[in-house]
């Protein structure tokens, strides 16, 4: 029941989530006007904005002049649940789960705005990164130390591998956007679990990347952008970082 509620209060933030992503990279306000068809810009009713039902009834169509909707809306609004429901799931309703979902829902918006444009924005990440520092004090897993530590070597980390790399091979790899979502992530979590993140995140971005060379053929040329790998990294680390990090220190003892 309890991540049934958690599930369903997710899905009507991910509503707002849309908004977010729809809205940041032009440049307008996530608030004020209330949802409209881009279309033919008729305000948007509550009965016909309730998560992922509308969707279902309306037939991805706009109701007023038969528009077609993006299936992004409904999945983010159904990502989001389903995140929430982790979240509590693994802490409960508690400030630390806010704390986290705060974080998930940035990276959320971040990365789908980075599949989409092929750009980070830079505000949101520095005012989310800003809130995490903040707050951090004041959530019992976290302190304002490990916060500050986390920030810098999460930026630091990632310059250190773009630099790298261009000095190696005279190529970008990862752009200067991927050092502000470290940062976010590393002021939220921690500077240990900077290191389990980019882990996560390299591993899943390899076997997408293979798997992509498989569908599309080797000799295809695309980019793909490493933000959504770096919150899909994170938000593992959110959920099994602890386990991960004492069952990997307990092997460590076996071999001292
Ligand atoms: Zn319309």
């Amino acid at each position: 029941m309890e991540y049934l509620m958690a599930f369903i209060f997710g899905t009507i933030v991910g509503s707002f989530l849309n908004v977010c992503i729809y809205r940041i990279p032009m440049g307008e306000s996530v608030i004020y006007p209330f949802s409209h068809c881009p279309k033919c810009g008729e305000k948007i009713k509550w009965y016909d904005n309730i998560p992922i039902i509308s969707y279902l009834i309306l037939r991805g169509k706009c109701r007023n002049c038969g528009e077609k909707i993006s299936v992004q809306y409904p999945l983010i609004e159904l990502l989001t649940g389903i995140l929430t429901a982790g979240v509590i799931w693994k802490y409960g309703i508690s400030l630390v789960s806010l704390y986290f979902l705060i974080l998930a829902c940035v990276l959320i918006v971040v990365s789908m705005i980075d599949l989409k444009t092929m750009l980070v924005p830079i505000k949101l990440c520095y005012f989310a990164m800003v809130a995490g520092i903040l707050l951090s004090p004041f959530i019992s897993i976290s302190s304002f130390k490990d916060s500050i530590l986390g920030a810098s070597f999460g930026a630091g980390i990632i310059l250190f591998i773009i630099e790298t790399y261009y000095i190696f091979t005279g190529k970008e790899g990862m752009g200067y956007g991927d050092a502000n979502i470290m940062a976010l992530i590393g002021a939220f979590l921690g500077w240990e679990k900077v290191l389990l993140t980019i882990f996560f995140a390299s591993l899943i971005g390899s076997v997408v990347g293979v798997a992509l060379m498989v569908l599309k053929g080797k000799n295809t040329k695309f980019a793909l952008p490493f933000g959504p790998f770096l919150s899909a990294g994170a938000y593992i680390t959110i959920l099994f970082g602890n386990e991960i990090i004492n069952w990997y220190l307990g092997k460590l003892g076996w071999c001292f």
